[in-house]
C-alpha cells in the first residue's frame, strides 16, 4: 500500500476546528506559517556536510525569526520502510497532526537557500487552495512533463514529485482545484541559472541601502515610514522587479548533495561549493547589516567589515 499512517485522516477541517476552540491560546490565523525541513540521521561522510546543514540551517531560521515562522527540523527517517526519496510526506502528515494551529506547512529541501530575507510568502493568494508547488499548469497538461512541477526531488524514477504528477493527470477533477502551481517567483530557483549573478544584484540592493542611509542621515528625524516608501520607488525606478536585478527568493542546490559531497557529472563539487557560499553570504549579509556588519566578498564567508550604523532604518 502506497499510504502513510494507519489509516486516511478523516475530516480534518472540523477536527482542526475543534481543536482551536479547545485552544483558545493559539488563536487562529491566516498567516500561520510552521516551516518544515530537515536532513540525514547520520553523519555527513562529506567532511564539511555537517557544517554546510549548520548554515543551511541557519538561514532558514534566520528568515522565520524575521517573519514570525515556527520552525521544525527532522533528522529521523519517520518511514523506516521509506528511501530517503520519500521522506517528506509521513513527515509533512506528522506535522500537520502535532500543529493544528499552523494555516501551512512549508517544506523547505534543506539545499535550499532563502535568498531574499525580505520576500513575504504570497499567502493571499493561496488562501482558496491545499497545496502550493512550483510549477506551470501548461506543461503539467500539454506536455505531461515530468518536470512540470517541483515538489523539491530532480528528474527521477519513482519519488513523490512524479507521483504527484502522476496523481494530477490520472484524478484532475479530483485534485487540480486544490492546487496552485506557483511560478510568479522562485519558490525553486534552480542554483546553476542563479549563482553568478548574486554578486552584481547583492551590489545593487547595496546601492539602494547606500542611496537611502544617506538620505536619512541628511535629515535630522528619523522618519522611518518615509524612508521605506523612498527604498521602494528606488527599487522600482532601478528595474528591481526583473530577474537578474531582484534577489531570488530561492536557490535549490538541487544535484549538489552537501552531505555526501557527491554531486552531478555536468558540474564540479567547486562550482557547488562556491554556489553555496555566495547564497548563504547574500542571505546573510541581509541579516548582518542589521547588526552593522556585511559580507563584502560573497565567496569569503568569514570575512565581514562594518557598516555606518546607528539605528535599523
Ligand atoms: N532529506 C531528509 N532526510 C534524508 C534525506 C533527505 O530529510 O534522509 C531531505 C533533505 O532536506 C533534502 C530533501 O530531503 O534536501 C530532498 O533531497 P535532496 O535535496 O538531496 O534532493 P535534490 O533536491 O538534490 O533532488
Ligand atoms: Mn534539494
Amino acid at each position: 500500500s502506497y499510504a502513510f499512517g494507519e489509516e486516511p485522516m478523516k475530516d480534518w477541517d472540523l477536527k482542526r476546528r475543534e481543536w482551536l476552540k479547545l485552544h483558545p491560546s493559539f488563536a487562529a490565523s491566516e498567516e500561520k506559517v510552521l516551516l518544515v525541513t530537515g536532513s540525514q540521521p547520520n553523519v555527513c561522510k562529506n567532511p564539511v556536510g555537517d557544517h554546510l546543514q549548520l548554515r543551511l540551517f541557519k538561514n532558514k531560521v534566520d528568515y522565520c525569526r524575521i517573519h514570525g515562522h515556527e520552525i521544525f527540523y527532522n533528522n529521523v527517517l519517520l518511514n523506516q520502510k521509506g528511501t530517503g526519496f520519500w521522506a517528506k510526506y509521513p513527515l509533512l502528515r506528522a506535522s500537520m497532526l502535532a500543529h493544528p494551529e499552523a494555516e501551512w506547512i512549508w517544506w523547505v529541501d534543506s539545499d535550499a537557500v532563502l535568498t531574499d530575507m525580505e520576500f513575504k510568502l504570497p499567502l493571499e493568494r493561496y488562501k482558496d487552495h491545499n497545496l502550493v508547488v512550483h510549477g506551470w499548469w501548461n506543461m503539467l497538461y500539454e506536455e505531461k512533463s515530468w518536470t512540470s512541477l517541483n515538489a523539491g526531488q530532480g528528474i527521477s524514477g519513482s519519488d513523490d514529485q512524479s507521483a504527484l504528477i502522476y496523481l494530477l493527470i490520472k484524478e484532475k477533477d479530483r485534485w487540480a482545484d486544490r492546487i496552485y502551481l506557483e511560478s510568479e517567483y522562485n519558490l525553486h530557483g534552480y542554483w546553476l541559472g542563479i549563482v553568478d549573478g548574486l554578486d552584481k544584484i547583492g551590489e545593487g540592493y547595496m546601492e539602494i541601502d547606500r542611496a537611502v542611509d544617506l538620505l536619512r542621515r541628511r535629515h535630522a528625524e528619523k522618519m522611518s515610514l518615509f524612508y521605506g516608501a523612498m527604498r521602494e520607488k528606488h527599487m522600482k525606478d532601478r528595474g528591481f522587479w526583473k530577474e537578474n536585478v531582484r534577489r531570488p527568493f530561492v536557490t535549490h542546490f538541487t544535484g549538489c548533495e552537501p552531505c555526501s559531497g557527491e554531486h552531478n557529472s555536468m558540474y564540479t563539487w567547486e562550482a557547488c561549493w562556491n554556489g553555496m557560499q555566495k547564497a548563504l553570504n547574500i542571505a546573510d549579509n541581509q541579516v548582518l547589516s542589521r547588526f552593522g556588519f556585511v559580507h563584502p566578498d560573497l565567496l569569503n564567508s568569514s570575512l565581514v567589515s562594518p557598516l555606518p550604523f546607528d539605528f535599523p532604518a
